[in-house]
């Protein structure tokens, strides 16, 4: 578990929407649209880890591909504080006006394979974003690459290797060193151990919280497995069909969830295998369709709580305790189980080992 933060929001996000049209028809007009992210609010503390969870197709890659800009959001805000203290709408910044945010702001995606230019060695891949910010000089390049690949477990003379001479694990590494390599203050991290098996995930994760101690990062981190935001996160939120459906601190989340989804979440956990990503075996239905959701709380034809308010009106998130926010009109009446500790798992267990792991096992 990371170490309390009480600092400022880094981030704040309002009511983010993106909704993508259906094209259709002779003429290829709009004849509906995925509410992929819809209407979400959220923030982060300045050294704080969020982690946003939920089912695949949930929303939440989408939801931080908006906040960074990859794809624009139809409304909303997305208010970052800079270095300096500025805080700056990110949705309604021009694309001329993004570079010094992007220096700020850093994600690292899923697959280590898809992100890395096989013809490029690693001081021109990490070495890449200092020589676009202005750093001409080769051998300050070399240097600042050499730290950096320390920085991450990696030995200094691998610089001059080539990404297909690593592992997935020492390849996310590279990844990791690149995105710090401008020294940002937020990191997005989108499902960014997914791809590597069990062991890995742990030695990578264990390497990201003690780069956010040392560096003092806010991380948000884009996960669909509980047993691993159990461990890494301040606080979690819970996504469900584009919507928020519960954030809170991470322990009274674990302990004390409010939604039944977040609850639902809980009780299948964790899942040793990584080959069974359905994380809600024991619900019936479908996860809602965003392009056609359904009415009220879009939840509620899964739901063993609903009743009639829950087929018609869609319900607010609202606080329910300190940093403890709920949609759900009978979060007060329900009496969820939680889980204070996770059932042991070959991830629990090696996230609870100190990090050894120096990524430095040779190169093939
Ligand atoms: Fe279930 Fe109703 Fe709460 Fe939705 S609002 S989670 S349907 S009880």
């Amino acid at each position: 578990m990371p170490e309390e933060v009480l600092g400022p929001n880094i981030l704040e996000v309002e009511n983010l929407k993106k909704y993508f049209p259906i094209k259709g028809g002779f003429f290829g007009s709009t004849v509906g649209e995925v509410r992929a992210v819809d209407d979400v609010s959220l923030y982060v503390r300045e050294g704080e880890i969020l982690s946003l969870v939920g089912e695949s197709g949930c929303g939440k890659t989408t939801t931080a591909r908006c906040i960074l800009r990859a794809v624009d959001p139809t409304s909303g805000s997305t208010r970052f504080r800079m270095k300096d203290g500025t805080m700056v709408d990110i949705a309604k910044l021009k694309e001329t006006e993004l570079k010094p945010v992007w220096r700020e702001v850093q994600m690292i995606f899923q697959d280590p394979f898809g992100s890395l230019n096989p013809r490029k060695n690693l001081l021109e891949i990490i070495g890449e974003p200092l020589y676009v910010n202005g750093i001409r000089d080769r051998q300050t390049r070399m240097n600042r690459v050499a730290e950096l690949l320390e920085l991450v477990g990696l030995r200094p003379e691998y610089m001059h290797r080539y990404p297909h001479a690593f592992s997935g694990g020492q390849r996310q590494r590279v990844v990791i060193a690149r995105a710090l390599a401008l020294e940002p203050r937020l990191i997005i991290a989108d499902e960014a151990v997914s791809a590597l098996d069990v062991s890995v995930q742990a030695q990578v994760l264990n390497l990201l919280l003690s780069l956010q101690r040392r560096l003092n990062l806010s991380f948000l981190f884009v996960a669909h497995d509980l047993s691993i935001v159990k461990h890494i996160s301040h606080r979690v939120a819970v996504m469900y069909v584009g919507k928020i459906a519960e954030m809170a601190p991470t322990e009274e989340l674990f302990r004390r969830p409010k939604h039944p989804y977040t609850a639902a979440l809980m009780k299948a956990v964790p899942i040793p295998d990584p080959t069974l990503r359905n994380e809600l075996k024991g619900l019936p239905g479908e996860v809602g369709n965003p392009a056609n959701p359904p009415s009220g709380c879009y939840f509620h034809p899964r739901c063993a709580y609903a009743t009639e308010i829950c087929k018609t009106k869609t319900p607010e998130l609202r606080t329910v305790g300190p940093d403890h926010s709920v949609a759900c009109h009978h979060a007060e009446e329900l009496n969820l189980d939680g889980i204070g500790e996770l059932k042991s798992s070959p991830m629990t267990e090696a996230l609870s080992q100190p990090d050894a792991s120096t990524g430095n096992a040779p190169p093939s």
